[in-house]
């Protein structure tokens, strides 16, 4: 199931929607009776089980005839969530090829995962516009992520159950400014401007992706692939992020962690990379889809 959020072109309605198996049209959810309980993507996060799955999917193996349904070249697609319910988790450097981009001249291992922050309350979506502030660091640079989303709330979480924990997948484009998340040490600013976050364009529900995860994963800039890599060579992988981040600290429902991404960012190039303005940036995983985003 790859829930989205969506307006119908013209209009500014906010709807949820569904999208076909062929990702031609989209079920406006308000004609399924799901659409009367929850009036977001955050609350269908929180209350949805396995019997409304399965009766979603009964609904659409007869594919709902006429009303409801929208063609996908009708629709605008919005991020998935209106809004995070906290700052994203993000995990740094969990492939090991990125690390050997940026840390040149060190062993390359990873004792310890690195885990930091990002703020989105300025969060895009499909086709949304990047605000790269460069008056304020021109130094715009991409990274493809694997993100997940939680499903149900947990703490301490034993490696072999966090599938339970989870709600689904989507794509995430952790942009970030080099020059400011190198300047205060810690990388949050950098990584929380305004727009940084980009998120979507669906959100696919774990029973279509049972892990371990193998998925090609992509990043492609001016139609010119910078980043290739798949999600079994991440360092740690879901289970044993999860549940690393879970140890004394509760995640809930809607909580999203990014995992990390390959190499190819545009800072791992000599010279660097970046991106300017009118550039065209797409994250692709495979099975869950296409983010493209253009540069302001
Ligand atoms: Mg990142």
């Amino acid at each position: 199931m790859r829930f989205l959020r969506f307006t119908p072109k013209g209009t500014t309605e906010e709807l949820i929607g569904i999208l076909s198996k062929d990702e031609k049209k989209v079920f406006d959810l308000n004609f399924f009776e799901l659409g009367k309980m929850y009036s977001s993507i955050q609350e269908i996060i929180e209350h949805f089980n396995d019997v409304e799955l399965k009766e979603i999917k009964n609904l659409l193996a007869g594919e709902l005839d006429g009303l409801g349904k929208y063609d996908i070249e009708d629709i605008n697609i919005l991020p998935p969530l209106k809004r995070t319910i906290h700052d994203i988790i993000c995990a740094g450097f969990n492939y090991a090829d990125h690390l050997k981009e940026i840390k040149k001249d060190s062993s390359n291992k990873v004792v310890n995962s690195v885990y930091f922050s990002k703020r989105s309350t300025k969060m895009i979506g499909q086709d949304g516009e990047v605000d790269g502030h460069l008056d304020l660091d021109p130094a715009l640079d991409y990274e493809v992520e694997l993100a997940v989303i939680i499903g149900k709330e947990g703490t301490n979480i034993d490696p072999e159950d966090v599938e339970k924990y989870i709600f689904g997948y989507t794509i995430m484009n952790d942009i970030s400014a080099r020059g400011i998340q190198g300047k205060h040490r810690q990388w949050y600013k950098g990584k929380s401007l305004d727009t940084f976050t980009s998120l979507g364009p669906v959100i696919v529900t774990k029973d279509e992706l049972p892990l371990p995860l193998n998925l090609d994963i992509e990043s492609i800039l001016n139609g010119e692939t910078r980043q290739k890599s798949n999600t079994k060579l991440m360092i740690r992988g879901i289970k044993e992020l999860i549940s690393e981040i879970s140890q004394g600290i509760t995640l809930e429902p809607g909580d999203i962690i990014a995992t990390g991404t390959c190499s190819g960012v545009g800072v791992g190039f000599d010279p660097p990379r970046y991106m300017k303005s009118g550039d065209i940036i797409e994250c692709k995983i495979e099975k869950i889809g296409t983010l493209r985003n253009r540069v302001k």
